[in-house]
């Protein structure tokens, strides 16, 4: 049985929901839940119900914003009063950026973006796709404790039945130290949709597109199904969609339940992005796009006619 830390960042109070699916994988370990900022009043309850035993609620001047440094001086200095195994994170923004830092102030292994783990014996055991997808890696981590592990959101699921833990919740004063790159302001994208990493059903256009208005046929789709709009970085480099919604490797990498590809060749690049997702189903007028050999469900079709007819049967179908 190991000893582990998962650190959660939240959204609008609430926890982001990769900080769950580690939380079930983990029944049967001891974990424990960091957050830094604000955490809404039912959260920890939450957690709870996930399996979190204490959930460690640091404080400080500092802290208010995302800061490289800040919360890796705040988590270190948390981490080094505690005998943790393993430390826990999503392979998020913030979870990419700050766990390798982590782990190099501890001089730590770090298994970074796994799509699986199991512990074998108390010993992690995680899988990771390498290669832009193309292989999975087995890895383990060896050295001095505690290891590090980002997990990549939507790979796990949610558990079915998640094992009860104390959930006992104190505040920790941190320190977050000397910051010497301070963010000045966090500029919120303008959707108030899921983001990417986290949504469960992705409907992307590419190239094919043609501009941007033409998006509003995958917004019209999005909304009836709660989907999140992405796109290729041919949509993206022709200016008909902000980087923020490129999907590769290049852009995000994302693991939904359905992604809905629209006009996309699937070239490596964008296959590397999206190809972990649970179905896929690809629109094209080729029969012969690559896209189609990695496609669990393929129309062949012009996605203009294609798209609007799938809305007005899903509106049907769900009854909006
Ligand atoms: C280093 C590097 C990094 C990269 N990173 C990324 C990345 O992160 N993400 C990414 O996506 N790409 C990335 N690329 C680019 C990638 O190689 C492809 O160029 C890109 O994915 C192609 O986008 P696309 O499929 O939208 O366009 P295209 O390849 O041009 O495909 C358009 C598709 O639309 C179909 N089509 C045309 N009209 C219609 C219609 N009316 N209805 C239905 N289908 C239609 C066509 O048959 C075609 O298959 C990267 C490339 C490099 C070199």
């Amino acid at each position: 049985m190991a000893n582990v830390l998962v650190f959660t960042e939240t959204n609008d109070g609430k926890v982001k929901p990769v900080t769950l699916e580690i939380l079930g994988k983990l029944a049967g370990n001891t974990a424990d839940v960091a957050v830094i900022g604000d955490l809404a009043a039912d959260q920890v309850q939450v957690l709870a119900q996930y399996g979190a035993a204490n959930v460690h609620k640091l404080k400080g001047a500092g802290l208010e914003k995302y800061s490289p440094e800040g919360y890796s001086n705040a988590l270190s200095n948390f981490i080094k009063s505690k005998s943790y195994d393993y430390v826990f994170a999503g392979a998020t923004s913030t979870g990419k950026d700050l766990i390798p830092r982590l782990a190099a102030v501890f001089g730590a292994g770090c298994a970074s973006d796994c799509t699986n783990f199991i512990f074998e014996g108390g010993a992690f055991a995680g899988t990771r796709p390498l290669f832009a997808g193309k292989c999975l890696a087995k890895v383990e981590l060896t050295g001095p404790k505690p290891h590090f592990v980002t997990v990549r959101p939507n790979a796990l699921g949610m558990p079915a039945s998640p094992t009860a833990g104390a959930g006992a919740a104190a505040d920790v004063a941190a320190d977050a130290g000397q910051i010497r790159a301070a963010i000045k302001e966090i500029i919120k994208a303008a959707s108030t949709k899921v983001d990417l990493t986290e949504a469960n059903i992705i409907v992307s256009g590419g190239r094919a597109m043609k501009n941007a208005e033409n998006f509003k046929i995958l917004n019209d789709l999005a909304d009836v199904i709660g989907a999140t709009v992405g796109a290729s970085r041919a949509a993206v480099d022709s200016g008909f969609a902000p980087h923020a919604m490129q999907v590769g490797q290049t852009g995000k990498t994302v693991s939904p339940s359905l992604y809905i590809a629209c006009g996309i060749s699937g070239a490596i690049q964008h296959l590397a992005g999206m190809r972990t997702s649970k179905v896929i189903v690809a629109i094209n007028t080729d029969p012969d796009a690559p896209i189609f050999t990695k496609a669990d469900y393929g129309i062949v079709g012009d996605l203009f006619t294609v798209v609007p007819v799938m809305t007005e049967e899903f509106k049907k179908l769900l009854g909006k």
